[in-house]
């Protein structure tokens, strides 16, 4: 599908606030994808489609992930938000018809990160954190500055500060996303 198709269709799936950090995730990934020499067709569509899958019930996303044979971890299974990430790649690829295996993948990682994730992966995950919609965030302004000169060192910075908040919070931390802090800490 083309892009303007895929906004058209995404513009009656999310609501409001979605649908503009959609645009903000999209465009920021485009901008990222340029810094780090990476592709920027890839960038726009993996940031567009990331958060397909958002605006669906707790309910109704574990329902489609076991009706769709999609495995569902014990943290996923108490927070099943989630799902979104595992769920949102399974729709690019069915719905929007993505056949890009590392755009999908750039999908189905951006909420926990993973161990020796790609490029794409980071510039997502990145793009995820710093869109200029989003304002809650500690150090944003650092972050933003980083991210266009290391990703790696962006990656680092706001994997740990989500765990700080989560710990702060008492929020689900999600192994993985422990294991991806590590995974940098040790890169770095
Ligand atoms: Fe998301
Ligand atoms: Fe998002």
């Amino acid at each position: 599908m083309k892009r303007a198709e895929i906004e058209k269709k995404l513009k009656k799936e999310l609501d409001k606030e979605r649908y503009a950090h959609t645009i903000g995730v999209m465009y920021t990934a485009a901008s990222l994808a340029m810094a780090h020499q990476c592709n920027l067709g890839q960038a726009m569509y993996a940031g567009l489609l990331h958060d397909c899958a958002k605006c669906i019930s707790n309910h109704d996303k574990l329902k489609l992930c076991k009706k769709h044979n999609i495995p569902i971890s014990i943290s996923e299974k108490r927070s099943p938000f989630l799902l979104h990430a595992k769920l949102g790649a399974y729709f690019a690829k069915k719905r929007y018809k993505v056949e890009d295996g590392e755009i999908l993948h750039a999908i189905q990682v951006h909420t926990t990160g993973e161990p020796g994730m790609n490029a794409l992966d980071k510039i997502i995950y990145i793009a995820d954190y710093i869109e200029p919609n989003r304002c809650k965030a500690p150090n944003l302004e650092e972050v933003r500055k980083i991210a266009f000169e290391d990703l790696d060192k962006a990656m680092l910075k706001i994997l740990s500060d989500t765990l700080e908040y989560l710990k702060r919070k008492g929020g689900e931390i999600d192994p993985l996303t422990l294991r991806t802090y590590h995974y940098f800490k040790n890169e770095l």
